[in-house]
């Protein structure tokens, strides 16, 4: 993917640019879960897709006794479950360790470039892209591999980009107990690159900002910083 200049003249804190729609509207910060998301365990889960993929594919006409298709119900529901969509559990959430800043360092510290994918819950499809975030300690700090995981874990469900750019935000604002937080997230959508309109090039931007990131000396700042 492209790495596109982002604009620092964003205006609104929450501003969405986007460059193309595909009527992908978000409806709240939280995924829409039900409350018996996880009254099945992980291996009734599995089973029970597995069986409804096979019937898809059946639907569509595939030969399930082919060699090559044979797995494929039970790789799909293994693959749902615990990997691309592992986030939907809270179970997997990545417990994060603060540590003392014991530097004192009270400037900004920026981990840009974070890649991953996500999955656009209107078409199941993948989103492939690059999150950047930002903040500054409030006295206590967290490794930067736990934000590449918390990034991770909510990449790991079903999402739109907005939701994904607040979820991230939110929780590194619970989890390093600050306000001070960027997040700008560029991403490409395959349900628009791969199907519908078929547009290669565009990319979709994100961003919140809190706190300090707010103000324009700041987020400019930060913006620098992911466009270098
Ligand atoms: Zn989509």
């Amino acid at each position: 993917m492209k790495q596109k200049e982002i604009s620092s003249n964003i205006q609104e804190p929450d501003a969405v640019i986007r460059e193309i729609d595909d009527e992908h509207i978000a409806s709240s910060t939280d995924t829409p879960l039900r409350p018996d998301a996880f009254d099945l365990s992980d291996s009734e889960k599995k089973r029970l897709i597995e069986g409804h993929f096979e019937e898809i594919m059946k639907i569509l006409g595939l030969d399930l006794s082919d060699d090559s298709l044979q797995g494929t119900p039970r790789r799909v529901a293994k693959m749902y479950v615990e990997e691309i969509f592992s986030g939907l559990n809270p179970k997997n959430k990545p417990k994060a360790k603060l540590f003392e800043n014991k530097f004192q360092y009270n400037e900004m510290l920026v981990e840009k470039d974070v890649t991953f994918y996500s999955n656009c819950e209107h078409h199941f499809v993948p989103i492939i892209g690059k999150a950047h975030v930002g903040y500054i300690s409030s006295g206590e700090v967290i490794g930067l591999s736990k934000i590449n995981r918390i990034v991770q874990y909510y990449a790991k469900r079903p999402q739109v980009q907005e939701r994904l750019t607040m979820q991230i935000a939110e929780d590194l604002k619970k989890t390093l107990k600050t306000d001070n937080v960027g997040v700008v997230i560029d991403a490409t959508h395959l349900c628009v690159s791969s199907r519908g309109v078929g547009d290669t090039n565009s990319t979709t931007g994100t961003a919140h900002f809190s706190g300090r990131f707010k103000e324009a000396n700041t987020r400019a700042e930060f913006l620098n910083f992911i466009n270098s």
